[in-house]
């Protein structure tokens, strides 16, 4: 059982006194780890589901520059939002293309490694889902695609009838994870899976809404969820007795108190919160162009296939140094095909 909390802190964690959470904190091994980066959500789901940096797994950015398809691709800052926003295109990108299209043939997902072994996986919600099994939606204007055996996905596809209630009625009294903990419980009560990605993204929602560290309410629902399925397996006890558990965030978030605005001529630039793409000819032209930029922390590019780290006109990677596995993490991003 692998349990996704979209946006939880360490400090959220390690102070909370959820009951579901705080019994997998008493019954496990709890450490604290580094995300991928560019520490977006799609880029970290797909380097959760994969195993591999975005270097391998082909997915850049939140929104990034198709070069095969000369056209930006924006997932949104969630599928809530996308929806919301009503953009066709962009719910398309963020539901089918991602995994059909933009999630690099050469990863593998953890639901294809263990399918190809004859075991059953099931995803909830989560964005990576590429698998083996076609699903249709009932929904039209959304074509088949390819996912898990057990595959449901924000009432958008749904591969067993569970009774489960639509997924976008109230989200913001949580009704996202209110649709993943029916379903979760229908799975167990069958024990209808090896592996189960279950993704509880209403606290990332409410955490972009109230604050990092603000959002106990939502967390207080993401552990009912989760407290859903020990219900459903006969107890805490019993649940524990019957699955091995992973619990994980995809990568925490701080507050944001400026905004900058990036422009340069003849750039294409592609940003969000965390990290700021461009594309262009001249990569070095680039970077230099922002030196002394006060919303520029490090510059990074390839040059002759080599990594560059800048900062301020200074170029040494060990400027890396200054990041947990920070020479890893920029050049599997910058060593991405989609990258800027
Ligand atoms: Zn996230």
């Amino acid at each position: 059982m692998l349990i996704v909390i979209d946006g939880l802190t360490p400090s959220m964690l390690e102070a909370t006194d959820a009951p579901a959470l705080r019994f997998l904190l008493d019954h496990g091994s709890y450490r604290r780890a580094v995300s991928t980066f560019p520490s977006l959500t799609p880029v970290c789901l797909a380097s959760i589901a994969t195993g591999a940096h975005p270097d391998i797994h082909g997915i850049p950015h939140l929104v990034w520059w198709n070069r095969e398809e000369e056209r930006l691709v924006e997932y949104g800052s969630s599928f809530a939002a996308m929806r919301a926003s009503g953009l066709v295109q962009g719910v398309r990108d963020t539901v089918v293309n991602l995994n059909g299209r933009h999630l690099s043939r050469r990863a593998e997902t953890i639901y294809e490694a263990l399918e190809a072994t004859g075991l059953t996986t099931g995803a909830i919600n989560f964005t990576t889902y590429r698998g083996r099994h076609r699903h249709l939606s009932p929904i039209p204007g959304f074509p088949p695609v390819y996912g898990p055996k057990r595959f449901f996905f924000y009432s958008v596809y749904e591969s067993d009838r569970t009774g489960a209630p639509i997924a976008w009625l109230n989200r913001s009294l949580g009704s996202i994870d209110g649709y993943a903990a029916a379903i979760g419980r229908w799975l167990v009560t069958r024990d209808g899976f090896d592996l189960l990605v279950y993704y509880l993204p209403d606290y990332d929602y409410a955490s972009h809404a109230v604050g990092p560290d603000a959002a106990y309410e939502a967390l207080g629902r993401a552990d009912a969820s989760i407290d859903a399925l020990f219900d459903a397996a006969g107890g805490r006890d019993a649940f524990l007795e019957r699955y091995a558990v992973v619990l994980c965030s995809d990568h925490g978030q701080a507050a944001v108190t400026q905004a900058a605005r990036l422009e340069l001529d003849g750039a294409l630039v592609t940003a969000s919160n965390r990290a700021a793409m461009l594309y262009g000819q001249d990569p070095r032209r680039m970077a230099q162009a922002f030196d002394g930029e006060p919303s520029v922390d490090v510059a990074l590019f390839l040059e002759d296939g080599e990594l560059v780290a800048r900062r301020d006109g200074d170029e040494d990677l060990a400027i890396l140094d200054d990041y947990p596995d920070g020479l890893a993490r920029a050049g599997a991003a910058v060593r991405n095909p989609n990258a800027g």
